[in-house]
């Protein structure tokens, strides 16, 4: 098959969605972080794409239904943003032992297990 476990991948999702859970500013939100696809607001609005992760990877999607490439696609989707939000500091994380510099090698050891 060549791939990881869904479920692998699944549990991997918990993190970000910690992240970007925690990052939004919902107090501003008029629809509590629920996004809307024909709402202007919403189209236009600056957390766009932490919003369209979150409704697209929340616990209550149904992540098992869906197959592995858009698991695959969802997560790095993530670990950019988890790249992005880190500081220069975290720059030689090859020694950083933060939750996030953990997570990022995770996922990336998990998504290279593809190729062999
Ligand atoms: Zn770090």
């Amino acid at each position: 098959m060549g791939h990881p476990d869904k479920a692998l991948l699944i549990e991997l999702m918990d993190f970000p969605r910690q992240k970007i859970l925690q990052g939004m500013e919902l107090a501003y939100c008029p629809h509590a972080g629920f996004f809307n696809p024909v709402d202007e607001q919403c189209i236009y609005c600056h957390q766009g794409m932490e919003c369209v992760w979150m409704n697209h990877n929340d616990k209550l999607v149904a992540l098992e239904q869906k197959d592995y490439q858009a698991l695959k696609q969802q997560l790095l989707i993530a670990l950019d943003y988890i790249d992005s939000s880190l500081t220069p500091h975290h720059l030689s994380r090859r020694n950083c032992e933060c939750d996030n510099c953990v997570w990022m090698r995770k996922v990336s050891k998990v998504l290279a297990l593809e190729t062999v």
